[in-house]
């Protein structure tokens, strides 16, 4: 059987639900495919996001708590207190916000097609035959294509697009139990040998204590030695696993090329990842919306290339890449561990975790400079 329609979104995350929501509200009759039966189910995420999406997502209060500070850690567990007055992070209950964006998406109109794998697209006289792996429905006709389909889309591939070439390897654990933990604070470890290239986590989040790290090290062992390490600093005796999670984190930048005529890649698939930061929910969800609507008033209204639209916001990454670059080059742990109580490596991290525009902001700059004399 055969169905038609103007917009097939490939992959159920952030990005693909954000951009089919955009489109169906605008009128685009919109299928989304995914391979799980639940979108909430396996996620790979810790959910956390910056205030800048906070101030512009009606977001459940439910499924969210914020924490208003950083306590940054070094490798003896050394440690120095961060805030900013009105910063908050969110945490998330990931699983019941993806619910959440799949019920908006739906509600706007968009059909969601769980259980179903995409395989191959192929392209016709007027946009794509998208081959799933549902039994039922097994081939889809749309105007429109959009590769939603995370780190290693395969929808890149079969367009002749772009694909992800640098990794970080994230893990994740959720435990019940903890104590002493402060959650009003982003507990952050930095430590080259246990999370080289990047860093170690443990969020107070919504019912549970998300502990993690990411590297561009091998990963394997590095959760159990993370947790060995925090029960000097958190009560871990009565501590419980529940749930693990994981995955890659693209930290090249944006693939080139990210689209082609009648398709683009968003989010992870496009590596819209923040090299610096490893965050990519803000990227997924604010280029997945402006893609949505840009899609419908090309299809329906005769407005430009959507992919113009994407163009103009999206972040080219480029001095988070060279920062990246320069994370990889950590001092050792010896040094880190004395300069973290240091007034500017202090100014340099509240710059990094608080200030809008980061080390782009001259004001940044005049603060850390003037903290070093
Ligand atoms: C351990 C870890 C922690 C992280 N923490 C944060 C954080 O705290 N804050 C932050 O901003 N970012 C974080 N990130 C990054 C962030 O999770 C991603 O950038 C974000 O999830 C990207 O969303 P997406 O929609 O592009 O892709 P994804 O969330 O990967 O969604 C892709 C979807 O496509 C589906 N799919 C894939 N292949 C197919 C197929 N063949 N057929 C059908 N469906 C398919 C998948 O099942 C999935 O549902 C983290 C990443 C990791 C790995």
């Amino acid at each position: 059987m055969r169905t038609s329609c103007d917009l097939i979104v490939v992959g159920a995350g952030f990005a693909g639900l954000t951009c089919a929501q955009a489109a169906a509200a605008r009128g685009s009759r919109t299928v989304v495919i995914e391979r799980k039966a639940d979108v909430g189910a396996a996620c790979h995420t810790t959910g956390l996001l910056v205030k800048e999406v906070a101030d512009t997502w009606d977001v459940p209060r439910e499924l969210t708590r914020r924490i208003h500070g950083v306590r940054l850690y070094g490798p003896s567990l050394k440690s120095i207190d961060l805030h900013s007055p009105g910063y908050f992070f969110l945490a998330t209950d990931t699983p019941g916000l993806m619910r959440h964006l799949a019920e908006q998406a739906t509600a706007a109109g968009a059909r969601l097609k769980l259980s179903t794998g995409y395989k191959e697209c192929r392209r016709t006289d007027d946009g794509f035959r998208v081959a799933t792996s549902s039994i039922g429905e097994q081939s889809l006709a749309c105007r429109y294509l959009i590769g939603a389909d995370g780190a290693r889309s395969r929808v890149a591939g079969d367009l002749r697009l772009g694909g992800n070439r640098r990794f970080l390897v994230g893990a994740e654990v959720e435990l019940v139990g903890v104590r002493g933990l402060d959650a009003d604070r982003l507990h952050v470890i930095l430590d080259g040998r246990l999370a080289k290239g990047y860093i170690a986590w443990a969020v107070p989040g919504v019912g549970v204590t998300q502990v993690g790290l990411a590297t561009s090290g091998p990963i394997a062992g590095r959760i159990d030695a993370l947790l060995r390490r925090l029960a000097d600093v958190f009560d871990l005796s009565a501590a419980k696993i529940v749930s693990r999670r994981g995955g890659l984190i693209p930290c090249g930048g944006p693939v080139r090329p990210w689209r082609t005529p009648g398709a683009m890649l968003l989010g992870d698939a496009a590596g819209m990842v923040s090299p610096l930061t490893a965050g990519g929910i803000h990227p997924a969800m604010q280029l997945g919306r402006v893609a949505g609507v840009a899609i419908a008033n090309h299809l329906f209204d005769g407005g430009p290339e959507p992919w113009r639209a994407v163009s103009a916001i999206a972040p080219s990454f480029a001095y988070k890449r060279w920062l990246r670059a320069a994370y990889e080059l950590l001092p050792t742990n010896y040094l880190i561990d004395r300069l973290i109580t240091s007034a500017p490596l202090r100014r340099l991290a509240q710059v990094i975790f608080f200030h809008h525009r980061g080390l782009f902001s001259l004001a940044a700059w005049r603060e850390i400079v003037l903290a070093a004399r």
